[in-house]
């Protein structure tokens, strides 16, 4: 007996990565930051009256929209922001989704977006990435009747990317909402953003979890037609993104030189770590993320459990089709050179 919805008693929910407390061991395994959020925040989070917390936040996040329109060449009534994206990813499924519609998503890819239909009470529209990780060229006709997609650019836990005429023929051939999930976006070479303008069913997200070294905060953003945005901004909470948030994000925002420079950093660890996991037999998949996709030549259940025990913590995914793979962020230079020896020393043993 519950007094649960029924499609909320039978699943099992989102199970979010390891957040470990008080013990030491190197994260590697929810794609944050290694690296402290700009200096600017520091001085927003030091300049901030915290008498002001009595009032309500500004309910359009106006601040923050202002900063996101400078950084990113949008103008802010295209603009939405979130608890985090994952909030945006909520009012989605809400805004586009009948209960008892269909949403489409590809797979494998983020493991919330089954979740997220699975709340609304819709019918789920897994379509498979191919052999390479890659998108179907007919990925419209298989989404057929479904009024949501939802797919992340470059793709998570894969971090390979999607050609972008490939983006533009599923936009064009699909009849509903394509929700292009760009949260590692800044890791890659390139970007969908340009289609906010050129598409009317298009809405691009971005979070600043992860390039602004801001996942505690919880700040998404999305990107759309003003009528799309309209629609959202019905559905979301009044208060979504608190004072605080708006006050440190918009501080983020408007330096994002620190955090391309972050990146680019992130970008080199990355490259120099593929080419060591590779002399040490591992398959890496080419990744535009700040995190990489890694078949080892043992067990990966088993060296994620030697990893821990080791004082690194990855991710490991025991579902289909990923788990022979880790899921590995990039840390600092550092933390990657002591991830890379362990490795060396764990597939070394018999
Ligand atoms: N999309 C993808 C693909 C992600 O990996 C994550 C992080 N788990 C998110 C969205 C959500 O990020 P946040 O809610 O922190 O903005």
């Amino acid at each position: 007996m519950t007094y649960a919805r029924k499609n909320i008693a039978e699943i099992a929910g989102y199970t979010p990565g390891e957040q470990p407390q008080g013990q030491k061991l190197v994260k590697l395994n929810t794609n944050e930051n290694p690296y402290p959020p700009s200096p600017m925040v520091q001085v927003a989070l030091r300049d901030f009256d915290y008498s002001r917390l009595r009032l309500y936040s500004e309910p359009s996040a106006r601040m923050v929209r202002e900063a996101a329109a400078s950084a990113f060449g949008i103008v802010k009534d295209n603009i939405i922001c979130g608890n985090g994206s994952d909030d945006l990813l909520t009012i989605a499924l809400r805004t586009f989704v009948d209960q008892g519609g269909k949403v489409a998503f590809t797979t494998p890819s983020y493991s919330l977006y089954p979740v997220l239909g699975q709340l609304q009470g819709s019918q789920l529209c897994p379509v498979e990435l191919d052999d390479d990780f890659q998108l179907p060229d007919n990925a419209a006709q298989l989404a057929e009747g479904a009024t949501l997609f939802l797919l992340c650019r470059p793709n998570a836990p894969t971090g390979n990317s999607f050609p972008k005429a490939r983006m533009e023929k599923l936009c064009r051939e699909f009849a509903g909402v394509v929700w292009i999930d760009e949260a590692y976006a800044d890791f890659a070479s390139d970007n969908c953003l340009d289609f906010v303008n050129r598409f009317p069913n298009v809405v691009v997200s971005r979070t600043l979890s992860k390039s602004y070294s801001l996942a505690g905060l919880r700040l998404g953003l999305a990107f759309s037609t003003t009528d799309l945005i309209a629609e959202m901004n019905k559905v979301k909470d009044s208060y979504n993104v608190d004072m605080l948030a708006q006050h440190l994000a918009a501080a983020a925002l408007r330096d994002a030189g620190y955090m391309r420079e972050n990146a680019q950093r992130i970008r080199q660890t990355r490259l120099a770590t593929t080419a060591r996991l590779r002399e040490l037999g591992c398959t890496v998949l080419p990744s535009e993320t700040n995190f990489l996709f890694v078949r080892p030549p043992k067990p990966a259940a088993w060296l994620f459990k030697a990893l821990r025990d080791e004082g690194y913590l990855v991710r490991y995914f025991n579902l289909p089709r990923v788990s022979e793979y880790l899921r590995v962020t990039i840390g600092t230079e550092t933390e990657m050179q002591g991830f890379i020896e362990t490795m060396a020393r764990l597939l070394a043993t018999e």
